[in-house]
């Protein structure tokens, strides 16, 4: 297989890092980088726009199915994502879609809509894909498969600065409340739970930092091409 032609499935829970470090590994090796939450978080966004409820499973569905998806890597390395033409980079992170996103990811038929999506753009080949499904039901023939996990209290620490540096005024523990909430709704639902696959390497990054973990994965990615070699 060529390098470049790897896949690569990120999973874990909310705050663990599986983002940042998802484009650190795919701007490492050269993929595609895609960001599956922030496709959910697109559907709730039209969602509560269009007055639709969390809950709605025929509506959502409809919905999920005529919006049209797609991320822009701008030149500054700025991941975009276009919701029917407009960026909504910004709002997909707002607090209202953060807090119904969970409601609506658990809805099958909104699943199925972007999953085929997701493994439409996966095909080819080349790309590093995240998300809580990934390995488990999006690709399961993915060529490498990481679950990134870290206590709650240093996942909330982490989205706190995050959000902190965008002028969020709240406190380091209402995050770890709302992550933990995401967490039991997100693993606990019966379609494609948040779960590691059970050939998946599971990382613990509570201690480690991001070029370390950057760092393990891209040793794996390299084991596995050797491998191949062989
Ligand atoms: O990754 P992020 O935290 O932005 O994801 C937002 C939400 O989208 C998650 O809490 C989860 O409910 C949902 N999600 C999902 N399956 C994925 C990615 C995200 O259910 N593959």
């Amino acid at each position: 297989m060529k390098k470049n032609k790897i896949t690569i499935a990120i999973d874990g829970p909310a705050g663990s890092g599986k983002s940042t470090v998802a484009k650190r590994v795919a701007e490492a090796l050269g993929l595609l980088y895609l960001d599956t939450g922030a496709m959910y978080r697109a559907v709730t966004l039209k969602a509560l726009q269009a007055g639709i409820s969390p809950t709605d499973g025929e509506k959502l569905a409809a919905l999920a199915a005529e919006t049209d998806l797609s991320f822009v890597r701008a030149v500054d390395g700025t991941y975009h994502l276009f919701m029917d033409g407009q960026d909504v980079s910004g709002e997909i992170r707002s607090a209202p879609v953060t807090m119904n996103v969970s409601a609506v990811s658990a809805i099958p038929k909104v699943r199925e809509v972007l999953v085929k999506q997701q493994q439409a753009i996966a095909r080819p080949g080349g790309v590093v894909m995240d998300g809580r499904d990934i390995g488990t039901v999006v690709l399961p023939q993915a060529d490498l498969k990481i679950f990134l996990t870290a206590s709650l209290e240093e996942r909330a620490r982490r989205r706190w600065l995050e959000l902190k540096a965008n002028g969020f005024s709240g406190t380091q523990e209402e995050i770890a409340v709302d992550l933990e909430r995401r967490d039991a709704f997100d693993a606990g639902r019966a379609v494609s739970p948040l779960k590691p696959a059970p050939d998946s390497i599971i990382i613990d990054t509570s201690m480690l930092g991001i070029e370390e973990v950057v760092g393990r994965i891209l040793t794996l990615a390299s084991s596995f091409f050797s491998r191949q070699e062989d």
